[in-house]
């Protein structure tokens, strides 16, 4: 079959040919209806060289992923095949006490995971093929409701799993006279939005370099969209009264928005970097407002994705995609880096 593989690192993937994995004990293949391709991927493409991260190429790109069940191998016991799946990303051990609270992303017995802090297109083969093995079917396969399109909850299992974890962990402080600012309106940032409108009812403010995302902000619930700049600080106090937004979910990460982030929020607020551009932040008692919580946060658990799944069967989120077949994926991929793309490239690899 074939598969789009990051083959070394700071090197375009290559489509190429590998053979088809087999199911083992506890393990399910999937026919992967639809990949994701998620910034991230661009940051692995660009950004690292060996021995910085946990594991090596090559591997199958493609980390946000759902189809259907093709084969099952012994001692599965809670799905069927043919039945629609997604698949949950982040492959811990288990056993140990975050995995059995389902946030298999802080696996704290790396050496008895799948792969040391990785998961399907994080060092091991992932979505951008056919067909793709998970080790632990029983945990890592969440059956899908449905009225769910394998299409639309592909990018549900990163894009909107993630965002959903960063919000969640901040819901304390988004109560009815609250307000959060959403800095990166691309496919995580879009989602944030309409889980913040589907779970709070704070005021939103978005903010984003192009154009086209600030309108597909106010599509998904953004009251505000804002270009970054000298002004958009006091375009945030003005919409808050002064006060600065409660919440900040930085889908960027660079030094200029964890810069807007900082001065943009309320004292005793919250400030995430989900975005990997990798930028720093001044934090001493001078630099941010009194009491201000700062966190990264990364993907989300298990429970989590049942949940997300379930605000999109409701109708309450809806991904914005664009669809490539899997021999247009680096299309996708230098869409995403030109920033031509709205919403999510969804890779199909079955066409
Ligand atoms: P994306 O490219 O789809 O969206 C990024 C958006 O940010 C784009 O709309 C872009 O125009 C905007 N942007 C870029 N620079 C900006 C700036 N200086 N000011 C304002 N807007 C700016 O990317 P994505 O797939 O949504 O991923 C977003 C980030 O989150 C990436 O860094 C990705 O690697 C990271 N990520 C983190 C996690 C995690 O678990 N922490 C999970 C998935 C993705
Ligand atoms: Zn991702
Ligand atoms: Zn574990």
């Amino acid at each position: 079959m074939k598969a789009l593989r990051l083959t070394e690192w700071r090197h375009e993937p290559e489509l190429v040919e590998v053979a088809e994995p087999v199911a083992g004990s506890g393990e399910a293949v999937v026919r992967v209806a639809a990949a994701g391709a998620c910034h991230s991927d661009l940051h692995l493409m660009r950004d690292f060289a060996p021995g910085q991260l946990p594991w090596d190429p090559p591997f199958t790109l493609g980390h946000e992923n759902a189809g259907y069940v093709d084969s099952l191998g012994p001692g599965v016991s809670r799905f069927k095949v043919g039945q629609p799946v997604a698949v949950y990303g982040p492959w811990g051990c288990g056993h140990c006490s975050r995995c059995l609270a389902g946030l298999e992303t802080y696996c704290e017995d790396q050496a008895a995971a799948p792969v040391v802090g990785g998961g399907g297109g994080l060092g091991r083969d992932g979505g951008m093929a056919e067909l793709m093995l998970v080790p632990a079917a029983d945990r890592h396969l969440v059956s899908l409701p449905e009225e769910l399109d394998p299409v639309l909850a592909a990018p549900l299992t990163d894009a909107g799993l993630t965002s959903y974890h960063a919000i969640r962990r901040s819901w304390p402080k988004l109560v009815p006279g609250a307000s959060a600012l959403v800095i990166g309106v691309g496919g995580l940032g879009h989602l944030a939005l309409q889980i913040l409108e589907a779970t709070t009812a704070c005021e939103v403010i978005a903010v984003d370099s192009r154009p086209e995302a600030l309108r597909l902000a106010l599509e998904c619930g953004a009251e505000t969209a804002l270009a970054p700049g000298e002004d958009a600080v006091s375009s945030v106090m003005e919409v808050t009264k002064g006060r600065g937004v409660d919440a900040v979910f930085d889908f960027v990460g660079s030094d200029a928005t964890l810069a807007l982030a900082a001065a943009a929020a309320r004292q005793c607020g919250d400030l995430t970097i989900v975005g990997l551009a990798g930028g720093s932040l001044s934090y001493s008692f001078f630099t941010v407002p009194y009491e201000l919580s700062v966190q990264s946060t990364y993907w989300g658990s298990r429970p989590e994705l049942v949940e997300v799944l379930e605000l999109a069967a409701r109708d309450l989120l809806r991904p914005e995609v664009t669809t490539f077949p899997l021999e247009e994926a680096l299309d996708a991929y230098r869409g995403l880096e030109n920033g031509k793309l709205s919403g999510r490239a969804v890779v199909l690899p079955a066409g």
